[in-house]
């Protein structure tokens, strides 16, 4: 069976620079913070041009950190997409503040500024945006609505480090903004990680602090934090990856392009669609169509592996019973219904995939 994402394919590839690496962090005797952090934290800085970046233990915790840094209150509204995975809204929440769902635009998935102003109430204090699948939301509109009702934007780029919007990286837009660091995105660790990113050295200060139990100086806490690090393993694994990201991004999007010459001749078949100014990592292949069950049947018998993102809106998931009110967003509750997504690394054999596709509609 094909891998959804070849993380073995990935090592073999880069075998003796992964056991260099491994060995120069496990014979070090030191494995949490350190040098190896402070040389990847340079480094995402000087790939992205952000001013500011602190590594954390996920793209979760890198998303509390950055509400908790922007003082989210109980109470505070902040609007959120409803299509995407659950962090932005789950963190929103973890901190007492009522997410807000948001509708997406139907051929990109992301975020729609189209009703976003109907969603602001007096008790609205920020607006998330979600690079979802690898493309950046379209953040010009996003920022001029939250400049002319005094809001804070904050990215998650969780699927989008390296993407860029009109020459910009995703991770520069907004207040601040976070990555994840999970194994298969598209900039992965051998485990958890995150970072965040800040071009604003007061919000970047108030991480560092919180991610560190509310210090900076040994044994003095101005304020409650937490223990949010990332390791120094993680750290030396992600520096072996960055080398090599550029060429990946490359045959991500050679796969993007082959898949899309096959699928555009299909008619029930909707192929991703990447917005104006936008270049994408290509974290996943999502295609759309109301015959998804139907091919999910095919692609499985042709031994080629699916995944649905995202198969429920979140305003549709238990935990936010309690806090849905207005109209359901129906791109949104389409989306779900229509979605699936393909392997797409730059380990992934497409030309295979679409040829054992093109055998099982023979
Ligand atoms: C993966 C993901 C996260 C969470 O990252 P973790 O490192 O798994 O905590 C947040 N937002 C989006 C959009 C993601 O895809």
């Amino acid at each position: 069976m094909i891998p959804f994402v070849n993380l073995q394919a990935q090592r073999n590839a880069y075998r003796d620079e992964f056991l260099e690496a491994e060995a120069r962090v496990l014979e070090s005797g030191n494995y949490i913070g350190g040098k190896e952090i402070a040389e990847l934290e340079e480094k995402l800085s000087e790939f992205t041009g952000a001013k500011n970046v602190i590594t954390c233990a996920s793209g979760t915790d890198a998303l509390e950190l950055a509400l908790a840094a922007l003082e989210l209150r109980p109470g505070d509204e902040v609007i959120v997409p409803d299509f995407t995975f659950i962090s932005p809204a789950e963190c929103v929440a973890r901190l007492g503040g009522i997410p807000r769902f948001a509708d997406i635009d139907a051929k990109t998935f992301l975020i729609s500024s189209e009703n976003l102003e109907e969603l602001i109430t007096p008790k609205t204090v920020g607006i998330i945006a979600v690079h979802l699948f690898g493309q950046t939301a379209q953040m010009e509109a996003i920022e001029k609505i939250a400049k002319d009702h005094g809001l804070w934007v904050l990215g998650d780029a969780a699927q989008a480090f390296g993407a860029k919007r009109n020459e910009i990286h995703s991770v520069n837009y907004g207040d601040i903004s976070i990555t994840s660091f999970y194994p298969t995105k598209p900039l992965g660790a051998y485990g958890d990680g995150g970072a965040i990113f800040t071009k604003n050295s007061r919000l970047a200060e108030q991480v560092r602090k919180l991610a560190n139990h509310g210090s900076v100086s040994r044994y003095f806490h101005e304020i409650p934090g937490k223990n949010s690090r990332l390791d120094a393993f993680q750290a030396a694994i992600l520096k072996v990856k960055l080398k090599h990201f550029e060429t990946e991004l490359k045959m991500r999007e050679k796969n993007f392009l082959a898949y899309n010459d096959f699928f555009e001749t299909l008619e029930d078949i909707q192929i991703p669609s990447i917005d104006n100014g936008n270049t994408s990592t290509y974290a996943q292949y999502t295609l759309r169509s109301i015959n998804r069950g139907q091919w999910l049947e095919k692609f499985d018998k042709a031994n080629i592996p699916t995944c649905i993102y995202y198969p429920r809106t979140l305003s549709n998931q238990p935990c936010f019973e309690n806090i849905i009110r207005g109209k359901k967003n129906a791109r949104a509750a389409r989306a779900s219904h229509e979605v699936f997504s393909l392997p797409i690394c730059a380990f992934t054999d497409v030309e295979a995939i679409i040829d054992s596709i093109k055998n099982c509609l023979a």
